[in-house]
């Protein structure tokens, strides 16, 4: 399986990193290694200085999917889960200022963390109509409404399969909204889907 993210969905965390609103998505993928499972310690690499968490909601995909149709991309998912897109953001920048790719910085060993829960998406009235947020050592630090989403969900599925065939259990991470700051060690990050806690993971 894979995880395909998009970067730059919430216009508030555009202008915190200052980067330019993109006319299409912004996309990248993170290998099934870079899934760090809900239980495990988070052991920061030593690769790079400063490590940030992106909260996002996560879609599983519960089918092959390829050059699939906004108006049918729903019968393409069932569950949502939420997970860390966690980023080197100083490696990042090193490799943006250069043009170069950004996997070293996103998509290396642990950089993903999934919840073990996904909620059944018909739990909720509306795919755009969920909220979400991240505590930091028990305060909130991040909070997103996936209505601020700058490409909604199945617009943005359906635009990701014209370029990746998407594959049953492939996940997709659907963006972070502004508040996204520095991962140190001992924390414990906790994750919440309308209030129900999906993970806890205490960096190490
Ligand atoms: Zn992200």
């Amino acid at each position: 399986m894979k995880i395909v993210c998009v970067g730059r969905n919430y216009a508030q965390h555009i202008d915190e990193l200052k980067n330019e609103k993109p006319a299409e998505p912004v996309l990248f993928i993170k290998p099934d290694s870079a899934i760090l499972h809900n239980k495990n310690p988070l052991v920061l690499p030593d690769f790079a200085n400063d490590f940030h968490y992106e909260v996002e909601l996560i879609v599983k995909i519960n089918k092959l999917g390829k050059h699939i149709e906004e108006k049918f991309v729903h019968r393409y998912y069932d569950e949502i889960g939420l997970g860390i897109d966690i980023t080197a953001r100083d490696l990042q920048s090193r490799l943006k200022a250069k043009g170069l790719p950004w996997e070293k910085a996103k998509a290396f060993d642990n950089s993903a963390v999934v919840s073990r829960v996904f909620l059944p998406k018909t739990d909720f009235p509306g795919m755009q109509n969920i909220r979400f947020s991240l505590q930091k050592n028990g305060q909130t630090v991040q909070q997103g409404h996936t209505a601020d989403m700058l490409w909604p969900i199945d617009k943005l599925i359906s635009y990701i399969s014209r370029f990746f065939t998407l594959k049953k259990g492939d996940l997709i991470f659907t963006g972070t909204p502004a508040g996204v700051g520095t991962m140190q060690i001992n924390d414990i990050f906790t994750g919440y889907i309308e209030g129900r806690e999906m993970f806890r993971v205490k960096v190490k």
